[in-house]
């Protein structure tokens, strides 16, 4: 039988975004008529999933794509986080954050002399940051000098307090901490959102499982999704998607913290780097890879369809526009290459670059290839001006929002849903408030 549930605020999506503002509605609004659908029988279990994403915390500081404006914007952002886990109990945070080194390594002359100016170009905003030679790397993370060519210079930019952050436990913890400060917060595991239709000022959400779900302001934070659900409803025409998907190997332990390279802001998916992992003790994963994967799931080709519908690859404008991205010299032959890293046998052999620029000792049969593990990154494709836009993005329509959040979307979850927590209030009208200054307060304020 057809069941209608009536709420003033739904959050589609159980990932690191959707948790985060549930948990900030709850928390600091006034709004108790709140509800989060996730398709799935588990938060967190697509891209904020850690099999599936770096574990990073991005703040800026290593990388080497961002500039010092953007770094500026994402630092605070992402510190919500620690600041956040400092509210929970030692065991709680504990499975969610693990303090741990990082570094970027350049390699050649070039590379360091880009790494001196970029150093000199951030002064002051990572204070706990400093470039180290040869001498020091070597005793802070031992296999990258191993083996190296003493002749080809290297530099690191080091940081002692990096984070690595398992963001399906920040999720689950987002959720019970929101239903603590809100009880009648309701959250639907195993709901799939099908279709989304506004009447008489009221939206009708429908579930695959026959439920209707009634609101007056809906978000939707389904990544990859998001952008299929806005032009279900006419929003998000603009945009087409690259669809960049992300494959992971392993070797055994070889580093004690996180080591990016040097990255090309043309490709600032592209690169591979090596990190302990928090969910595979004692190993080392090396990735991600980025290949051209047509889908809006890793692993799951009946997404297809709806990679086709989201990039709008029925228009000729669209089309357009992703073939000059993805035939742009660099980037065709970057996937190009990363494509063969799926040949079997040959491919390890094409990856194994990658890694012996960190640690020149791997060797290929040293590579193992996650299975189950990676990702999706879709990127947005302005269609008009024909230019990729990377980083989140955010379509705001008639009481609805629609959040597209591929990397750093975990590490400033908070931030962004803070930004839609006001944005939130401001739709559903009088008598309704959102404490943004209590929150800034609690999680920007008390940053060091
Ligand atoms: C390879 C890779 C590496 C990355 N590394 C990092 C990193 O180190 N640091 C970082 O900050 N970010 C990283 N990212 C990006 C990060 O993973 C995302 O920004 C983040 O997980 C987005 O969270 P989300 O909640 O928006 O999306 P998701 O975690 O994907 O959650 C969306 C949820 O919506 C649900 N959903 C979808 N459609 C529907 C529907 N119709 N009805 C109901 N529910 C639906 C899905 O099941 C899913 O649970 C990486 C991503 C990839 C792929």
């Amino acid at each position: 039988m057809k069941e209608i549930k009536k709420y003033d605020v739904l959050i589609i999506g159980g990932g690191a975004s959707g948790t985060a503002l549930l948990y900030t509605l709850a928390k600091y609004s006034n709004i108790s008529s709140l509800a989060l659908v996730e398709k799935y029988g588990e938060l967190g279990s697509v891209n904020s999933h850690g099999r599936n994403n770096s574990q990073s915390l991005h703040v800026g500081d290593i990388e080497m794509h961002y500039t010092r404006e953007k770094a500026e914007k994402v630092k605070p952002a992402a510190m919500m986080i620690p600041e956040y886990l400092k509210t929970l109990n030692t065991q709680q945070s504990e499975t969610i954050l693990k303090k741990i080194q990082k570094m970027a390594l350049a390699v050649g002359k070039s590379e360091v002399e880009e790494m001196k100016e970029r150093f000199k170009e951030f002064e002051g905003l990572f204070p706990n940051q400093r470039i180290i030679e040869r001498d020091e790397i070597q005793s802070l993370e031992p296999n990258i000098t191993k083996d190296r060519n003493p002749n080809v210079p290297i530099l690191a930019l080091y940081n002692p307090d990096g984070h690595a952050v398992n963001y399906q436990a920040l999720s689950e913890s987002f959720v019970e901490e929101a239903v603590n400060y809100n009880r009648d917060a309701d959250v639907f595991l195993n709901h799939e959102v099908t279709k989304i239709t506004k009447n008489n000022e009221t939206y009708h959400i429908q579930m695959n499982n026959s439920h209707v779900f009634q609101a007056q302001v809906v978000i939707v934070c389904a990544d990859s999704y998001s952008l299929l659900l806005a032009k279900q409803m006419g929003y998000g025409e603009e945009y087409s998607l690259v669809p960049v998907g992300a494959n992971f190997y392993y070797t055994h332990e070889v580093l004690k913290g996180k080591v990016y390279p040097m990255q090309d802001r043309k490709l600032p998916f592209a690169g591979v780097h090596g990190d302990p992992d928090i969910l595979v003790p004692n190993t080392t994963r090396w990735g991600p890879t980025a290949k051209f994967y047509p889908v809006l799931e890793d692993g799951k080709w009946s997404t297809m369809g709806d990679y086709f519908k989201s990039a709008s690859l029925g228009r000729w404008k669209a089309i357009k526009a992703l073939t000059k991205i993805m035939f742009d010299r660099t980037r065709f032959l970057y996937f190009l290459k990363s494509a063969s890293y799926d040949i079997p046998w040959i491919g390890k052999r094409l990856f194994v670059k990658n890694v012996k620029k960190i640690v020149p000792s791997i060797s290929a049969s040293d590579l193992r290839l996650g299975k189950g593990v990676g990702g999706m990154r879709l990127q947005r494709v302005d269609v008009h001006n024909q230019s990729l836009e990377l980083g989140e993005g955010k379509i705001i329509g008639d009481n609805i929002i629609f959040n597209m959040t591929p990397s750093p979307g975990a590490s400033v979850c908070l931030y962004n849903g803070m930004r839609d927590a006001e944005t939130v209030t401001e739709m559903l009208g009088e008598g309704y408030r959102f404490n943004k200054q209590d929150m800034e307060r609690d999680f920007i304020l008390s940053q060091k």
